[in-house]
C-alpha cells in the first residue's frame, strides 16, 4: 500500500514537502489541504505585490500539483472542517505547513488603540487576503511609523510611498492601490531599536529605497559607523552584507528632503515605548538606545513622532492547532527537527519560526519527506477516500487544482492594464467565480 500523506498548508514549505515526496522513490499518495480556495500561501499573500519575480516559483508548484500522486483540497480548514486528530486517523503521515500567520506583539502601552495595525494584517490587506479585506486602514496621516528593520518593514514602507505608475505591474488589489494613492502620507519613519549594523533587511531591498519616483530617503549620517566592528562575530558573508548596507545608507546621506514629495526616514537606535492618544493613535513615544552586547538598551532620552498610524513589522508567530505540541512562548511547534509526534511532522515557519527566504523552506520539505520514508515502511491508512467521505458529510465545497486554475485564469483576465492579475478577495467571490455566480 502507498504511504498516504496529508500536507496541511499550500505555501512554500507545503509545496516543497509535496515535491520531495513526489520525486522520491517511495510509493506515496500526497494530498495537499489548504484553508483558502487559492493555493501558494505566502507567495500569493505575503511576498510584496511589486516583487513579481519572487512569485515565479509558483510555476514549479503548479508542476508539482499536476503530478499523478498529488491531489489538492482547497477551501478545507483543518481544525474546523476536520480535526487534526481525525486527519491523523485517516493518513499514515500528516505534515503541518501552516506558517506563522499572526503578528508578534510590541508589549508596550497603547498597543490596542485604533490605528495600530500589525504587518500580517497590513500586508494581508494590500495583497487581497480574505481575512483582511475589511481592514480599511485610515491612511489620513502625514506621518506613518513602521516599527522594525526587517524586509517586511521595508516592503511596507515602499508600498506606502510608491506611485501608481510604480505599482502598475504589481498585483496589489485595486482597492488597496486606490486607498494608498489617495492617502495623505508624506513621511514614513522606519524605526529600528538597534543600529544600522544590526538591521535585518537585505541590501537589494534597501537599495530600492534610493531609487523611488517620488520618495527620497533620509538619514542622519553621524550615526552610521565606519564599518562593521572587527570584534563582532559573524560569517564573512554576513559581514559583507552588512558592509553593503552601511554603504547604501551612506549613499542616502545628504539627499535633499524637498527633492521629491515624500520621504522615508531611517531612524535607528529608537525603541518604541508607548502609543499615545485616547482611543485612537495620536503619536508614538520612543526612547533612544545604545547597543550593548548586541541588545538595545535605553538611554533615558525620549522623543515623540506625531502620527495616527503605527505599523509594527516585528515578526510573526502562530498560536498552534488543537492536538499539536506547541511552545506558546516562541509561537512554534514542539518537534525533534520536524518530528512532532507519531506520524506528525512540521515544516517551514511553524517549525522554525519566521525566518529566511522562500527557498529556505526547501531543505525543510526534503527533510520531512526523508523522515516520513524512514519512519513509515508501508502505508496502512485509507487517506483520501476517508477525507473525501468526511468532507462530503460536512457538505464542504472542495476546490481542486482544476478549479484553482480556472480561478487563476479569471483573475489574470480581470487584471488592470499591465498588471498580472486582479485577485478575488473574499472566499465567497472566489467560490462564486467557480460556481458561475
Ligand atoms: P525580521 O527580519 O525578523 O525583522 C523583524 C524586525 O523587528 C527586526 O528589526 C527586529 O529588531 C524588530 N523587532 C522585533 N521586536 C521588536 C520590538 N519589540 N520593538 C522594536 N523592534 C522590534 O522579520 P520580518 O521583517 O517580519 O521578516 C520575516 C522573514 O521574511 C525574514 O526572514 C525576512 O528576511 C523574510 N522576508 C524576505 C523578503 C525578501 O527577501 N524580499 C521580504 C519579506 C520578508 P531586532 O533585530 O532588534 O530584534
Amino acid at each position: 500500500m502507498p504511504i498516504r500523506v496529508a500536507i496541511v498548508g499550500s505555501g512554500p514549505s507545503g509545496f516543497y514537502t509535496a515535491e520531495a515526496l513526489a520525486k522520491s522513490d517511495a510509493d506515496c499518495e500526497i494530498d495537499l489541504i489548504e484553508r483558502l480556495p487559492a493555493p501558494h500561501g505566502l507567495i500569493r499573500y505575503g511576498v510584496a505585490p511589486d516583487h513579481q519575480t519572487t512569485k515565479n516559483v509558483a510555476r514549479n508548484f503548479d508542476k508539482t500539483a499536476a503530478r499523478d500522486e498529488m491531489r489538492f483540497y482547497g477551501n478545507v480548514d483543518i481544525g474546523t472542517d476536520i480535526s487534526l486528530d481525525d486527519l491523523r486517523g485517516m493518513y499514515d503521515a500528516v505534515v503541518l505547513a501552516i506558517g506563522s500567520p499572526e503578528d508578534n506583539k510590541l508589549g508596550i502601552p497603547g498597543e490596542d488603540k485604533q490605528g495600530v495595525i500589525g504587518s500580517a494584517a497590513f500586508v494581508g490587506w494590500y495583497n487581497g487576503h480574505p481575512d483582511f479585506v475589511d481592514l480599511a486602514p485610515d491612511l489620513n496621516s502625514a506621518n506613518v511609523c513602521v516599527i522594525g528593520n526587517g524586509n517586511v518593514a521595508v516592503d511596507i514602507a515602499r508600498l506606502l510611498v510608491k506611485t501608481r505608475a510604480e505599482l502598475s505591474t504589481s498585483d496589489i488589489t485595486n482597492d488597496a492601490l486606490d486607498a494608498l494613492q489617495a492617502s495623505s502620507v508624506t513621511d514614513v519613519y522606519m524605526l529600528g531599536r538597534r543600529g544600522p549594523v544590526e538591521a535585518k533587511f537585505t541590501n537589494v531591498e534597501l537599495r530600492e529605497m534610493g531609487h523611488l519616483e517620488n520618495c527620497v530617503p533620509q538619514i542622519d549620517g553621524s550615526i552610521i559607523p565606519d564599518g562593521v566592528p572587527e570584534e563582532e562575530e559573524m560569517s564573512d558573508r554576513d559581514r559583507r552584507l552588512r558592509e553593503k548596507n552601511l554603504g547604501t545608507l551612506r549613499d542616502f546621506v545628504g539627499r535633499d528632503p524637498n527633492e521629491l514629495e515624500k520621504r522615508v526616514h531611517f531612524e535607528f537606535y529608537a525603541a518604541p515605548r508607548e502609543i499615545l492618544g485616547d482611543d485612537k493613535v495620536e503619536g508614538l513615544r520612543l526612547e533612544r538606545t545604545q547597543v550593548v552586547d548586541g541588545r538595545a538598551v535605553g538611554t533615558g532620552e525620549f522623543f515623540e513622532i506625531e502620527t495616527s498610524l503605527v505599523l509594527p513589522a516585528v515578526g510573526y508567530r502562530s498560536s498552534g492547532l488543537e492536538g499539536l505540541p506547541f511552545n506558546d512562548d516562541w509561537g512554534v511547534a514542539v518537534s525533534e527537527d520536524g518530528r512532532a509526534g507519531d506520524g506528525l511532522y512540521v515544516v517551514g515557519w511553524i517549525k522554525r519560526g519566521p525566518s529566511g527566504v522562500i527557498g529556505t523552506n526547501r531543505p525543510d520539505g526534503q527533510l520531512a519527506a526523508k523522515q516520513i520514508i524512514e519512519d513509515i515502511a508501508e502505508g496502512s491508512k485509507p487517506g483520501r477516500a476517508a477525507l473525501e467521505a468526511a468532507l462530503q458529510k460536512n457538505g464542504a465545497r472542495i476546490v481542486n487544482y482544476d478549479d484553482w486554475q480556472a480561478l487563476d485564469a479569471h483573475e489574470k483576465a480581470n487584471a488592470r492594464d499591465g498588471a498580472p492579475r486582479e485577485k478575488e478577495i473574499t472566499v465567497a467571490a472566489m467560490l462564486g467565480v467557480l460556481d458561475g455566480a
